[in-house]
């Protein structure tokens, strides 16, 4: 019966050693030590056996279940340490493979819009000046021959700060700024992007939004070289020989005042749904400088002169790109942003 043990035991640990899943250790743990099991079945010959014999015998079968056990627990261990090692080795990051790059960038609409503005005035000799978006009513209103109680004041209704200080509702204030530092000094040649504030709020107005000024003084400035400074840039804008007319206007700020229309760059005059059938667009607003701007800015209005004209980059850009819905360029949204 010891023979018969002896030679269970290493059946079964030759085939436990050879078991690395955990459902095969388990089965062959019932087979072998299980209540029907193997050493089960040998140790009910035990009866048959002499008295001295039988003892012996007993105590051999247990010290092999004893071990058996042992030699099975070890197996789980072990098989159970190989899944968890072989888990987190796939789930190590390779820290060293390169990752994903982030979606590249580019210049906004409005920024390239703006650049390419100031390029052609930069291209005629003038130079880009910029001023607070936070304003003082003086140089928002009052030194642009805005008095208090002005009715066009209306027209621009804006966001106030406090009684004195608003967000500025035009980049023309940067005219006076500039003017008081540089008088008596000509010419003054300046173009004045920037971001702009009023109280409007639908498809072709926002509350925020951008202008592009721009102003010469020198002695001898007449309406001739607004039309001409004007009409290069509307050609080098975009990129056609467009026809030009203007239509007099009302700005408190210029005296005469002017709106330049160019001819439709999408139907070239014929009339189409973006001009509303007329062959005109109007792109922006302009005037010789007027006396009262000029004292203010610490010129003499009876030695020099000057021209100022002020248009929306919005307006630019949508006329450019066909764009119907100002809001779309401060959506945000990369699909229309991933188009310029
Ligand atoms: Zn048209």
């Amino acid at each position: 019966m010891i023979e018969q043990l002896q030679q269970l035991r290493k059946t079964v640990r030759e085939q436990l050693g050879k078991l690395n899943k955990l459902d095969e250790v388990n089965a062959l743990r019932v087979n072998a030590l299980g209540r029907k099991g193997e050493i089960t079945r040998l140790l009910r010959g035990l009866k048959d056996l002499e008295a001295e014999e039988r003892i012996h015998a007993g105590k051999a079968a247990n010290l092999i279940k004893e071990e058996l056990e042992q030699n099975f627990e070890q197996q789980i261990t072990n098989i159970k340490k190989r899944l968890l090692e072989e888990k987190i080795k796939a789930e190590t990051i390779d820290v060293t493979l390169p990752g994903f790059p982030p979606p590249k960038g580019s210049k906004h609409p409005l920024s390239q819009i703006s650049e390419e503005i100031c390029d052609i005035f930069m291209g005629f000799g003038f130079k880009v000046a910029e001023g607070p978006e936070i304003e003082l009513d003086y140089y928002n209103f009052e030194a642009l021959n805005f008095p208090a109680d002005h009715p066009t004041r209306d027209m621009q209704d804006s966001f106030y700060i406090d009684e004195k200080h608003l967000l500025r509702t035009h980049t023309s204030p940067v005219q006076v700024r500039v003017m008081e530092k540089m008088a008596p000094e000509l010419p003054v040649k300046i173009i004045v992007p920037g971001r702009v504030y009023r109280k409007d709020d639908d498809a072709t107005h926002s509350p925020m939004f951008h202008q592009i000024e721009g102003l010469l003084i020198d002695s001898h400035i007449t309406f001739a070289n607004l039309k001409g400074v004007l009409m290069m840039f509307a050609y080098q804008i975009f990129n056609k020989n467009v026809k030009v007319r203007y239509r007099p206007s009302f700005f408190p700020f210029t005296e005469p005042s002017a709106e330049m229309d160019i001819s439709c760059v999408n139907c070239e005059g014929k009339g189409c749904r973006v001009c509303s059938d007329t062959g005109w667009l109007e792109i922006l607003g302009a005037g010789m400088v007027h006396p009262q701007v000029l004292k203010a800015g610490g010129y003499d209005p009876e030695k020099v002169t000057g021209f100022a004209f002020g248009m929306g980059i919005e307006r630019i850009a949508m006329l450019k790109y066909g764009i119907n819905d100002l809001r779309l360029f401060f959506d945000n949204d990369r699909r229309f942003l991933q188009q310029f």
